[in-house]
């Protein structure tokens, strides 16, 4: 569903592609944006990782300010494992703010604790984590979401694969009997130390082992699949990307993209994200993206360092330019 409402410019701007010319901001510039962004581009939810500083509800809009039409957000702390109680005022003004904002659930994706580690070897950590992942799904059902996006886990080179896959999987059920319809989005990771996840056969091997498979689905992380050995930056990189996840994971699974170019090289194992077009994936990638219609309708989220002149709002900007017209 597209924004209804906007608070900026350039998001009247869009509203003028929808036919409602009341706003300000309709007009000229509004039509300039049509041209530019095209067809293709109506159908991209191109957004960014935004934070919570000051209310969970602010983030909403600090999307709407950047001209994002998605977002992502931690829902909490990154330092405790306890977190106070979702505070409900919050989660209702939250809630309040999409519906005014025009941000359907659909293109919102938390993002889970970097604490967690859901295939952790340690017993304690692997309890702690589990908690942690049925907290934030309960969050999530709070604020009226329904994605919830996490790092599946890392063996820490003591156990198998396999048997990290097996963890992984266990406490993605325990949270599935916990909680109520949240899906659990998988995000393929960049094969740095002993992390699980790099090979979209990993990702397939959990989600085998998942038992309510319609509450489970992929973000592809672009500097990570990069960074873990699939050349993006090759000539039709990305549709083969595309190509070989829907052969071993299955498309209907793809829920999200993060879009991050890479400071490292392809293959190098590194999660050091960059700029777009600014790294080793280069810009012609991000053009193949946010043109392929396999990523419409789904949030396509910046996590970008950004530079001055170059931060979000101009990246979303530089990747709706991109988007041609059939
Ligand atoms: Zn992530
Ligand atoms: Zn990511």
């Amino acid at each position: 569903m597209a924004p209804k409402k906007r608070g900026t410019r350039k998001r009247k701007t869009e509203e003028t592609l929808e036919g409602d010319k009341e706003e300000e901001g309709a007009g000229d510039r509004g039509e300039e944006r049509e041209i530019k962004r095209g067809d293709r581009g109506n159908k991209k939810y191109i957004g960014a990782h935004v934070g919570i500083q000051g209310g969970i509800w602010k983030a909403v809009a600090s999307c709407t300010e950047m001209g994002g039409r998605s977002f992502a957000l931690f829902l909490g702390s990154q330092r405790s494992w306890k977190r106070p109680a979702l505070d409900q005022a919050a989660a209702a003004k939250f809630q309040e703010q999409c519906t005014l904002q025009g941000f359907d659930p659909a293109h919102i994706l938390p993002h889970g604790s970097y604490l967690m580690n859901c295939g952790s070897p340690k017993e304690d950590v692997f309890e702690k984590s589990q908690a942690l992942l049925v907290d934030e799904l309960s969050r999530c059902s709070a604020l009226g979401l329904n994605l919830y996006n996490f790092h599946p886990g890392s063996s820490l080179g003591s156990i198998t694969t396999e048997q990290c896959v097996d963890k992984i999987a266990a406490a993605i059920n325990h949270a599935h009997r916990q909680t109520p319809a949240v899906v659990t989005v998988l995000e393929n990771m960049s094969g740095q130390g002993s992390t699980v996840g790099g090979k979209f056969s990993e990702l397939r091997s959990i989600i085998d082992k998942v038992r309510d498979q319609t509450r489970v689905g992929v973000c592809l992380d672009t500097c990570h699949a990069f960074a873990a050995g699939y050349d993006l930056a090759a000539e039709g990189g990305v549709k083969a990307m595309l190509d070989e996840f829907d052969q071993v994971v299955g498309l209907h699974y793809l829920k999200a993209i993060h879009l991050n170019d890479s400071k490292g090289k392809l293959g190098c194992h590194l999660d050091r994200h960059e700029d777009i077009g600014k790294g080793h994936i280069g810009i012609s990638a991000f053009r193949d993206v946010v043109n392929e219609p396999r990523l419409d309708n789904i949030p396509l989220i910046l996590e970008t360092p950004g530079r001055p002149g170059f931060e979000y709002a101009e990246q979303i900007e530089l990747l709706y330019s991109l988007c041609e017209n059939k």
